[in-house]
């Protein structure tokens, strides 16, 4: 997988070829998709995805939103994170890093992978190797 600099924001004629990178036709549909993800890094739900396309004057049914985004996931173009059963969110930062968590309104903030370190890891199941760690860490906002 190819690292990509969070800083490094996708000018628009980028989006057609990070979609061939991963294999993914660039239908028009697609690539509006992609250029609200791709612009800069950001944690979204469908929903909210939905609403940012739908403001900027996109026509978009729900039913495109979700097979795009599995699709994105699919090819790694974008990263799934399962907050709980109800809730999946977006990010669009795809080298591996952690999050922050806010239970109470949900928001994610990125962890960077430098500032985790584990000193003890559980024995693996045979025949398994590690293909990624990534840590959640849930917070509240402390009572005054
Ligand atoms: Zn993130």
């Amino acid at each position: 997988m190819n690292s990509v600099s969070i800083h490094n924001a996708h000018p628009a004629n980028d989006v057609t070829a990070t979609l061939a990178e991963h294999n993914i036709s660039p239908t028009s549909q697609r690539l509006q998709i992609a250029n609200v993800l791709l612009n800069e890094p950001m944690h979204l739900s469908a929903d909210q995805l939905l609403e940012k396309l739908r403001h900027a004057g996109e026509k978009v049914s729900k039913a495109t939103v979700y097979n795009t985004l599995k699709l994105f996931v699919e090819r790694g173009l974008i990263r799934q994170i399962n907050l709980d059963p109800e809730r999946t969110v977006y990010d669009s930062r795809r080298a591996t890093h952690h999050h922050f968590h806010e239970v109470d309104t949900g928001t994610l903030w990125d962890i960077d992978p430098d500032d985790v370190a584990f000193s003890r890891l559980p024995q693996l199941p045979d025949g398994m190797e590690i293909a990624g760690v990534e840590v959640i860490i849930r917070v509240a906002r402390k009572v005054q």
